[in-house]
């Protein structure tokens, strides 16, 4: 399958060390991509390392925080320094504040914009001269059903994430000629770190999920391995700008 094989190709991806960034590196591992993991934990950066590695892969790690312009700067250009380019970079670190919008304060807008919608725009910048350089790249953004719906609670994630999609059709119009494709993954409900703590703060969230999803589950991790190494491919190269929904059918589904 060499429209698959991510060989000698570099991925590097932030909040890498745990959930849906931890199942696209395994995802790309097994096609044979080298995996850089940027988060701030280091306890996790170097479990998620030891993971990828388990699998055959060229994996490290470095600490990043990407709501911080120098930071993400520092990340991309110590990606290219270990391992000599950059070829795929996923925008996947994110974080919620779950109030209604009355209660949320602007410095709690200001951290998740700037987590989930400022990173990917600060990072996809770094990352550009190098994917250019190598004569294509492609750039991965993680959005949400909240790019799609709104939510009582999710004034600043919805607004982020809905960004997402907008900032993904930009970057693919104005990076074609370099042959770099940029498309967005929209993940369901997906059972991680982030969201359950979202069943703690949402009464009802978990059944509500169930009842509306076609499929009748939450999702795993893994669901997106397949869909990662699609968009990391060769496989994908004339999609550009698209947002696909990894959703067990969540969007479709009444
Ligand atoms: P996790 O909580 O498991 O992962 C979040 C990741 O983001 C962690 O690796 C964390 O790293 C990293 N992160 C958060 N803030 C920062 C920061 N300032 N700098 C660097 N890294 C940071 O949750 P998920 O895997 O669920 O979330 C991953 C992405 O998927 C997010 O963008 C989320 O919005 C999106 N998503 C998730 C859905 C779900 O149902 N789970 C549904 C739709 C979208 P560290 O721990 O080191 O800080």
């Amino acid at each position: 399958m060499r429209l698959f094989d991510l060989k000698g190709r570099v991925a590097l991806i932030t909040g890498g060390n745990g959930g849906i960034g931890l199942a696209f590196g395994r995802g790309m591992a097994e096609a044979g991509a080298a995996i850089m993991v940027a988060g701030r934990n280091t306890e996790k950066n170097a479990a998620a390392v030891a993971e990828l590695k388990g699998l055959g892969a060229d994996a490290d790690s470095v600490v990043v925080d990407v709501s911080d312009e120098a930071s993400c700067k520092a990340m991309v250009a110590q990606t290219v320094e270990r391992f000599g380019g950059l070829d795929i970079l996923v925008n996947n670190a994110g974080t919620a504040v779950r109030k209604q919008p009355q209660d949320i304060s602007l410095e709690e807008w200001r951290l998740v914009i700037d987590t989930n919608l400022t990173s990917a725009f600060v990072c996809s910048q770094a990352a550009y001269p190098e994917m250019k350089k190598a004569g294509g790249g492609k750039i991965i953004n993680i959005g949400s059903m909240m790019s799609l719906f709104g939510a009582a609670f999710s004034s600043p994630y919805a607004s982020s994430k809905g960004g997402i999609v907008q900032l993904t059709k930009s970057l693919a119009c104005a990076w074609a000629p370099d042959n770099i494709q940029c498309n967005a993954v929209l993940p369901g409900w997906i059972d991680t770190e982030l969201t359950r703590q979202a069943r703690e703060q949402v009464p009802g969230l978990h059944e509500r999920v169930l009842s509306r999803s076609p499929t009748g589950r939450w999702g795993d991790p893994d669901d997106h391995c397949g869909t990662a190494v699609f968009l990391a491919s060769k496989a994908s190269d004339f999609v550009t700008g698209a947002s696909i929904p990894v959703d067990g059918g969540y969007s479709v589904f009444i």
